[in-house]
């Protein structure tokens, strides 16, 4: 009972761990994950990490690296139905260059049905629930995909190019928005993949030891609800954020210089603005720092009040990993 009820004070944000399987030619004798339960995963660290050789971490769900795309989308569907309520919902992917992000919310190469990621059925539902309803609520849905890179907001649907750095308004009428990306209305999933797969074109990557097109930007989906109720004419409005964050794994200083050092730099901050974001609604504070970073700046009336939360937290099964899953999990215990 005491659990229901913390689960309430900490209402709207849920927090979901995935563990990606280990890949092809990859040894599962190097595995750093011990036990996973419905909702607790245990890491089995190197003594240097802690004296126990163990440490255990509770989240809201813990996928195991057989989990399916489908069963990891599972659980969204709620969410799905208050964007056409008129609620804000924020779905984030959040782990190291290579922990399955992009898999979680667009799928891997090969797409097909079993394989496609939640942003894809997140749409899917939209369609047909707001179908479901047209009777009674009529739907407009439009689309903006943009990208955080070094702390500038680009437009990943330009047409004329994708350099044109925009700045995030916040107006009373239309609350936060980026009015000069591009917003595109959609009927149907296949012409928002469509513009998703412009819209990966459009993506900054760049070479790292890593993952040579690790992605050093965060990217965000924006689907934008309008719905019209037929009876009274009311309007109402909801939007959902589908946003694949940059990498979270924390760069030497002494290997990177430049460019690199700056991209890092950059990353560093707005993830911990987020992380600080996130804990702060969570621990119900009075004072929330959106301010500290682009993307909380973009994602500021879709992050606390009668916003929804979702964060899907990515960790690889590589002992070699271990630093980077026990700091991911920290940053994931921390948000939860
Ligand atoms: P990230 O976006 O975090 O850098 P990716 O999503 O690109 O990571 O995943 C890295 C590689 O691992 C890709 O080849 C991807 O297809 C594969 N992968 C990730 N998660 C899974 C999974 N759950 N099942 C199978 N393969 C996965
Ligand atoms: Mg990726």
């Amino acid at each position: 009972k005491l659990y229901n009820q913390v689960q309430d004070l900490k209402g709207n944000i849920r927090v979901y761990c995935r563990v990606r399987p280990f890949l092809p030619g990859q040894s599962s004798n190097m595995n750093t994950i011990g036990r996973i339960d419905d909702g607790s995963i245990t890491i089995i660290t190197p003594l240097k990490y802690g004296k126990e050789g163990r440490k255990s971490f509770t989240f809201n769900k813990v996928f195991g690296p057989s989990a399916s795309q489908e069963a990891v989308f599972s659980d969204t569907q709620p969410l799905i139905r208050s964007v056409l309520d008129g609620y804000n919902v924020c779905i984030f992917a959040y782990g190291q260059t290579g922990s399955g992000k992009t898999h979680t919310m667009s799928g891997p190469k090969e797409l097909n049905e079993q394989t496609v990621g939640v942003n894809y059925r997140a749409l899917n539902d939209l369609f047909h629930l707001s179908e479901e309803r047209m009777d009674t609520i009529r739907y407009e849905i439009a689309v903006q995909m943009i990208e955080i890179y070094n702390e500038q907001v680009r437009d990943l649907l330009a047409t004329d190019g994708v350099n044109k750095r925009l700045e995030i308004r916040n107006s009373s009428l239309n609350g936060v928005n980026v009015p000069d990306a591009n917003l595109v209305p959609v009927t149907s999933t296949s012409e928002v993949l469509d513009l998703m797969n412009l819209g990966q074109r459009n993506r900054v990557v760049s070479a790292t030891a890593l993952n040579d097109r690790s992605s050093r930007s965060h990217s965000c989906l924006t689907i934008h609800i309008q719905g019209r109720d037929m009876t009274s004419g009311n309007i109402l409005r909801g939007c959902m954020h589908l946003v694949d964050l940059a990498g979270s794994e924390r760069v030497d200083k002494s290997e990177v210089k430049g460019d690199r050092l700056k991209e890092a730099q950059h990353i560093n901050k707005s993830l911990s603005a987020l992380g600080d974001v996130i804990a702060s609604l969570a621990q119900k504070n009075s004072h929330v720092p959106y301010r500290n970073s682009k993307l909380t700046q973009l994602l500021q009336d879709s992050l606390g009040g009668q916003a929804k939360t979702l964060m899907f937290v990515h960790i690889s099964p590589e002992a070699d990993a271990t630093g980077e899953t026990l700091s991911t999990l920290k940053f994931a215990e921390r948000v939860a």
